[in-house]
């Protein structure tokens, strides 16, 4: 893992972006990654169909944890449609590392939990035909 990347996912993990509940959510939605233990509840605001506010709790490894800080960073300000053509790249990209199946699903694990919460979408981002 390149130490660049490794520092911007030990800094998200040891000082979470956004983590707390929000009082009065529009949209909240939990889920867990069975294959590591990771569970996440993101809980948003609204505001004219965009992001207003974000706030998230959860507990798990370093990668599903600093994923899902950084996203909760990107998300603020966007449209539910923008939030639906985030996919498995987006979050890559976000993390700046590669990542094998199963670190793969915790990286995923707030995207997924977001998708489902805005849109309904039960799979794993990524996965076809599920
Ligand atoms: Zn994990």
């Amino acid at each position: 893992m390149d130490d660049l990347y490794r520092e911007l996912i030990l800094d998200h993990y040891r000082n979470p972006r956004n983590k707390g509940r929000l009082g009065e959510a529009d949209i909240s939605h939990e889920d867990d990654n069975p294959l590591c233990g990771d569970h996440i509840r993101l809980d948003l605001k609204l505001e004219d169909n965009r992001v207003r506010d974000v706030g998230w709790e959860g507990e798990g490894c370093a990668i599903s944890m600093a994923s899902a800080s950084i996203l909760s960073e990107r998300i603020k300000g966007k449209s539910l449609e923008e939030l639906g053509r985030l996919g498995q790249e987006d979050i890559l990209e976000m993390l700046g590392i590669e990542l094998g199946p199963v670190r793969l699903k915790c990286a995923l694990l707030p995207l997924k939990v977001l998708q489902a919460g805005a849109h309904g979408l039960a799979g794993w981002p990524g996965d076809e035909g599920e």
